[in-house]
C-alpha cells in the first residue's frame, strides 16, 4: 500500500515536524562541503512552507553519541538551507526543552526552524520514550523524509510517529521517490533486470545477493568482493584485499569465506545468471603509479587486484547493454585512483546508455554515488539513492518499520 505524502496533510497554520537527513560533510571551518542531502529535502520543505506550515526540521549529524559536541552542530546546515531557500531559517540551540518550545510557539505560518542535533541526546538512538514525547510535544503533524536513517528505529524516526494519531503522519517527497525507484525495481522490474554489485565488503551485501538472486535475470559481481568468492573456490588472489571475517559487536567472529561458500551453492541452483570477473587489472602495490598487469581468472602471488580486467569489462557491458532495469551498488575497482577507475567508468557509461534508451537505472548510495558523480554521469542515471546502509537494507527486502508506521495514502 502506498503511504500518505505530506501534500495530503492539512498543514496550514500547523506545526509540522519533519525528520530530514542533513547528515552532511563539513570542513574544519564548519562549512557544508556537499549540500546534496539538503538539496534533496527542498521539495518537501518548500511544499510545507507554501502550504503555510510552521516547518520544524530535525536531523542528526555525525556520531556525537549522546553528547553535545560543537563540531556536530546542525547550525551550518541551517545556514546552507537559508542560502538554498533564499529566505530566513531560524536555528534552535537544542532539539527539546523550554527554549525550543518558546521558539516554536513564536513561529509564524511559512517559517522554518532547524533544531540542534538529535544525537546530542542519548535518547535519540535508544528510541527513548521520554525523549520521543518531548519531541512529539513540538508537533501537530509529522513528516519523515530522511531515507538515509529510515532503516534505524530511533526516537525521531519511530518513537515520535508512534505517539501520534492516525491522520497526522506522512512521508516526504524524497522518501516517496526512493521507495518508488528501489521498490519498483525489486517488485515489478522491466526485464532484463541486471544487478551490478561491487565494493570492498561482502558482509553487508550477503543478504542483498540472496534477495536479488530471486529477482534479477543477471547479477554481475566486481570489486574486491569478487575475490572473497575466488578464495571460497580456492583460487589464488595474490595479495588482494579480501574480507575474510567480520568481528561482531559482542567480539565473536563471522567467517565470511564460509558464508561465500554457502552463497556459491545457492548461486548454482538459482535461475539468475551470476557472473564473476574473468580477468583482473592487478598491480604490484596499492598506488596509482604501481606497475600493472592483466591476469585471470586467477592471480599470481605478489600482485593485487585493483579493478576488473578488459575482458570482464567487455563481458559486463555486453550483459548490461539490453537491460531495461539496472541496480548498481559498489564500484568495480579502486575508482578513487585513475588507473583503476576504468571498470567502474565503462560500466557506468553503459548504464547511461541504458537510461538514455528509456531503461531504469538505480544507483545505491555512498561510494557508488561518489563514483558516478566523479565520472560526471550523475544526471544520466534515473535515480541515485541518498541512503547507503538504508538502500542496502531495502535491497535485502526488509520492511522498514519507520515507513510502516506512517499512515496509508
Ligand atoms: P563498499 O563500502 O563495500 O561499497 O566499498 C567501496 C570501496 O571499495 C571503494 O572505496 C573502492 O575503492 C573499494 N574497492 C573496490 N574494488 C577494490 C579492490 N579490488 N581492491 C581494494 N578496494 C576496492
Amino acid at each position: 500500500m502506498a503511504k500518505k505524502t505530506l501534500d495530503k496533510l492539512p498543514m496550514k497554520g500547523k506545526r509540522v515536524l519533519v525528520r530530514v537527513d542533513f547528515n552532511v560533510p563539513l570542513d574544519e571551518n564548519a562549512n557544508v562541503t556537499d549540500d546534496r542531502r539538503i538539496r534533496m529535502a527542498l521539495p518537501t520543505i518548500k511544499c510545507a512552507m507554501a502550504a503555510g506550515a510552521r516547518v520544524i526540521l530535525m536531523s542528526h549529524l555525525g556520531r556525537p553519541d549522546g553528547q553535545v559536541k560543537a563540531k556536530y552542530s546542525m547550525k551550518p546546515t541551517a545556514t546552507a538551507l537559508a542560502k538554498l531557500l533564499g529566505s530566513e531559517v531560524k536555528f534552535a540551540p537544542d532539539c527539546i526543552g523550554p527554549e525550543v518550545e518558546k521558539m516554536v510557539a513564536a513561529m509564524k505560518d511559512g517559517d522554518v526552524l532547524v533544531l540542534e542535533n538529535l544525537r546530542f541526546h542519548a535518547g535519540e538512538e535508544k528510541n527513548d520514550e521520554t525523549f520521543a514525547k518531548a519531541l512529539r510535544g513540538l508537533a501537530d503533524l509529522y513528516v519523515n523524509d530522511a531515507f538515509g536513517t529510515a532503516h534505524r528505529k530511533h526516537a525521531s524516526t519511530y518513537g515520535v510517529p508512534a505517539l501520534m494519531p492516525q491522520g497526522t503522519r506522512a512521508i516526504g517527497f524524497l522518501i516517496e521517490k526512493e521507495l518508488k525507484f528501489l521498490g519498483e525495481a525489486l517488485e515489478k522490474p522491466q526485464r532484463p533486470f541486471v544487478a551490478v554489485l561491487g565494493g570492498a565488503k561482502v558482509s553487508d551485501k550477503i543478504a542483498v545477493i540472496e534477495n536479488l538472486l530471486t529477482k534479477v535475470d543477471r547479477l554481475l559481481i566486481g570489486g574486491a568482493m569478487a575475490y572473497v568468492f575466488m578464495v571460497a573456490r580456492g583460487e589464488n588472489v595474490g595479495k588482494s584485499k579480501v574480507e575474510r571475517e567480520v568481528v561482531k559487536k559482542d567480539g565473536s567472529k563471522k567467517d565470511i569465506i564460509a558464508l561465500a561458500k554457502k552463497l556459491l551453492e545457492k548461486i548454482k541452483t538459482s535461475k539468475a545468471e551470476v557472473l564473476f570477473p574473468v580477468d583482473h587489472l592487478v598491480a604490484k602495490a596499492f598506488a596509482a603509479d604501481a606497475e600493472t598487469d592483466v591476469q585471470g581468472p586467477a592471480m599470481e602471488d605478489d600482485w593485487m587486484g585493483l579493478d576488473i580486467g578488459p575482458e570482464t569489462i567487455d563481458l559486463y557491458c555486453e550483459k548490461l547493454a539490453d537491460a531495461k532495469t539496472v541496480l548498481w551498488n559498489g564500484p568495480m575497482g579502486v575508482f578513487e585512483m585513475a588507473p583503476f577507475a576504468e571498470g567502474s567508468k565503462k560500466i557506468c557509461d553503459t548504464m547511461a546508455d541504458v537510461a538514455k534508451r528509456g531503461g531504469v537505472v538505480v544507483v545505491g548510495g555512498g561510494d557508488t554515488a561518489a563514483a558516478v558523480e566523479k565520472f560526471g554521469l550523475a544526471e544520466k542515471m534515473t535515480h541515485i539513492s541518498t541512503g547507503g546502509g538504508a538502500s542496502l537494507e531495502f535491497l535485502e527486502g526488509k520492511p522498514f518499520e519507520t515507513i510502516e508506521i506512517i499512515d496509508e495514502a
